[in-house]
């Protein structure tokens, strides 16, 4: 099914994610998800590889880790159980 929703023009927040090292943006993230608050609301490994998995197929992943539809960054976002695809009609995830 496309898109309902027209695509916009590239983040730049988006781009300069995607030009980090990938060192430098697993640093970050994983600082973000060691948090008390993040640590026990974290999605299995199996589980935040198939969202990966299906994020990676997705048209709307932008620079390779930004969601459209959210601007969630989306290595950050598939490992928590809070969050789920916010995909217009129908998260696929
Ligand atoms: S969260 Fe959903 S809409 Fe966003 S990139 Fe992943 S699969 Fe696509």
């Amino acid at each position: 099914m496309d898109n309902p929703i027209p695509r916009k023009d590239k983040c730049r927040t988006c781009e300069k994610m995607a030009a980090m090292g990938e060192e430098e943006f697993n640093r970050i993230t994983d600082q973000y998800l060691s948090r008390e608050e993040h640590r026990v609301n974290l999605v299995s490994r199996e589980e935040t590889i198939r969202r990966l998995e299906i994020c990676h197929s997705c048209d709307s992943l932008s620079g390779g880790v930004t969601c459209e539809h959210c601007a969630c960054l989306v290595p950050v976002m598939v490992r928590l159980k809070s969050k789920s695809c916010p995909r217009p009609g129908g998260g696929r995830w």
